[in-house]
């Protein structure tokens, strides 16, 4: 079994569990046969003039499948940087009162998301982590922060390839994120960096998904 925490498309494989991205708009229930995370992705925040906007987001977190909000999170390579803030502090306040965990995009703007997260307690999955141990360590509220790593792995960074072999297993996810190689790929990849077996790696993740989401009735 294969825990894919992010994806933009749909489950690849059999024994693949997957969340799926849908942006503010998910889906009709009928066509949903995997789980979603819905929100608001910095990249597009001048969505934000979008009548009610906010409206769409809370209905869409309540439909049948919604198992996060995210991806959201602060891009400084993106404009439009204080409606960025803007409207990832309103969907941090949101997961927050609907107790979801929360899927995180974040790039060179640490500092505004840890100051927009500090009273956050729920789950934080850092999406696409390429970052240092120390970095994520940082951000470890609650003791409730994992990274979940995607396809930067078969390329890694010095500090990456250390973050890997360091962070605590039950703090990590995997992802295939928009690429379009396999979650098992991605799997093999992160066992061979850390010298385990992929059998121990797939059965931590569940144990992770299952801490995570498992106490969600996905309505
Ligand atoms: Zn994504």
């Amino acid at each position: 079994m294969f825990v894919n925490i992010h994806t933009h498309r749909k489950p690849q494989l059999l024994d693949e569990i997957c969340i799926r991205n849908a942006y503010l708009h998910p889906p009709k229930n009928t066509e949903i046969q995997y789980l979603i995370s819905v929100g608001l992705h910095p990249w597009f925040a001048s969505k934000m003039e979008e009548k009610n906007w906010v409206q769409t987001l809370q209905n869409s977190s309540k439909i049948k499948g919604c198992a996060a909000i995210g991806e959201i999170g602060l891009d400084e390579n993106y404009p439009n940087m204080q409606q960025q803030i803007k409207a990832f502090h309103i969907q941090v306040e949101w997961a927050q009162e609907q107790k979801m965990p929360i899927l995180i995009h974040q790039v060179k703007a640490l500092s505004e998301m840890q100051l927009i997260l500090k009273n956050f307690t729920q789950p934080i999955v850092l999406h696409g982590y390429n970052g240092a141990i120390e970095k994520w360590k940082q951000l470890n509220f609650y003791n409730n922060t994992f990274a979940s790593f995607g396809k930067t792995i078969f390329n890694p960074s010095k500090k990456l390839i250390h973050c890997i072999q360091n962070i605590p297993l039950n703090r990590v996810f995997l992802e295939t994120d928009q690429s379009n190689i396999s979650i098992q790929k991605i799997y093999e990849q992160f066992a061979l960096i850390r010298s385990e077996p992929i059998a121990l790696i797939s059965n931590q993740m569940q144990l992770n998904f299952e801490s995570v989401f498992g106490k969600q009735k996905f309505k």
